[in-house]
């Protein structure tokens, strides 16, 4: 692999580094790892096998991207609703290593893994927690498929806010000769050895991966008026999301295909604000149950280009967001293990779902991360259930 270094003679503030990182990958094919120097000027990129690339058309993406970013860069204080960075985990090695070497979790491929008897319970103790949260505030509870329209994702604005992440689905084209083609060309590549990757000319899709699980229950409700007097619905849904986070793909941390729990909010301004406010006091106390290391704040998301800044702006500022960041013990760094979100009347309007007054509701939702939560409280506590906290083990069969 080799490596290359890039001067940005300048120094980005420390919530744009990361973003700045985030986007590398994105930038070019070639890129293996990317990191800052001990300094923070430089850029250390390490290529992927078998690419090559011109180093200075890298070195010209890079710093262009910096300036775009520093250009259009906006300090927002964070608020944090929640601290309890002073408790000392009792847990503090590379958790992602042991659960490997130890075969609690298996990678299958990029972003994939199959979870072991252990990560399998913790998951269920934790989302028995979320169903329990969610069964609290009166949820209908709804199960919801993988797959979602690319219609209703482009109605959510995905593809003008995360194209990058998108994870296309295809199937063969319904024409005899295609597939017989296509089942001799892969019978030969087995025969010589496997198949590894796939392509199919001029296939088009109208269906992704969903990245997310409430866009289902805002596109089922499409058209709705609620009933007279009623201020609102709450939903509790889980399912499989899929997001490529090309180069940052890490284990547990930053999976392809993850699972996410949701509580979903939806009627006037009031039922959404306070469904989030009693979801955060509801997070608050499980979080000292647990007695992790962490802390809640306000957040924005990874928008990725364009008016990405005022996109991250207005949701920071406007308290739209706010994340449970875990601490990783064993590299001092937090992990986002949950969101509780405020979308204003943006779900409503898209697709036309009225209060009886004749408004469009607003929508809010709570969501955890399983894979990740779990791996949050093995990085504090260790990989064996004797360690971890009681409402953990009490939960677990
Ligand atoms: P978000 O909608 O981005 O706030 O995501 C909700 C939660 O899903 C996050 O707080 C994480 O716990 C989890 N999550 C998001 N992206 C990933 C990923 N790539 N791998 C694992 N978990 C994720
Ligand atoms: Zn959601």
């Amino acid at each position: 692999m080799s490596t290359i270094k890039i001067e940005l003679g300048t120094q980005l503030p420390a919530d744009l580094k990361k973003d700045f990182i985030h986007k590398m990958y994105y930038s070019d094919s070639s890129v293996g790892t990317c990191a800052f120097d001990e300094k923070g000027t430089s850029l250390l990129l390490d290529l992927k096998e078998g690419t090559t690339c011109i180093p200075d058309v890298l070195e010209k993406k890079a710093r262009e991207l910096a300036a775009s970013l520093s250009s259009s860069y906006i300090p927002i204080k964070k608020i944090v609703y929640f601290d309890q960075s002073d408790i000392t985990p009792r847990y503090c090695e590379d958790i992602e290593q042991v659960l490997l070497d130890q075969g609690h979790i298996h990678q299958l491929g990029q972003g994939q893994y199959a979870l072991g008897p252990n990560v399998t319970n913790l998951i269920r103790a934790l989302d028995s927690l979320f169903i329990e949260f969610g069964r609290s505030q009166g949820a209908r509870e709804y199960a919801v498929p993988t797959l979602i329209p690319v219609e209703t994702l482009a109605a959510c604005d995905y593809f003008t806010s995360f194209p990058h992440t998108v994870t296309f689905a295809f199937h063969l084209p319904e024409d005899l000769k295609r597939i017989e083609d296509f089942m001799a060309s892969a019978r030969e590549q087995r025969s010589k050895g496997g198949i590894k990757q796939i392509e199919i000319e001029e296939v088009k899709t109208d269906v992704v991966l969903s990245p997310a699980v409430c866009y289902h229950i805002y596109h089922m409700q499409e058209d709705l008026s609620f009933d007279k007097g009623e201020q609102g619905r709450t939903f509790l849904c889980k399912g499989k999301c899929f997001r490529y986070e090309s180069g940052t793909l890490n284990g547990l941390e930053r999976m392809w295909d993850f699972t996410m729990r949701e509580v979903v909010f939806v009627g006037s301004n009031d039922y959404v604000q306070s469904g989030r406010e009693r979801s955060l006091d509801w997070v608050i106390d499980l979080l000292k149950q647990l007695g992790l290391k962490c802390r809640v704040e306000t957040a924005s998301d990874p928008f990725f280009a364009g008016d990405a800044v005022k996109k991250k702006a207005f949701q920071q500022t406007l308290q739209l967001k706010y994340e449970i960041l875990v601490d990783l013990p064993w590299k001092d760094t937090l992990l986002a293990v949950g969101s509780m979100n405020i979308h204003q009347n943006f779900f409503g309007k898209t697709f036309n779902i009225s209060l009886e007054n004749g408004t469009h509701v607003e929508t809010g939702c709570t969501a955890f991360g399983l894979e990740r939560f779990a791996l949050a409280v093995m990085a504090q506590y260790g990989p064996e259930p004797e360690h971890w906290p009681e409402i953990l083990t009490s939960r677990m069969t």
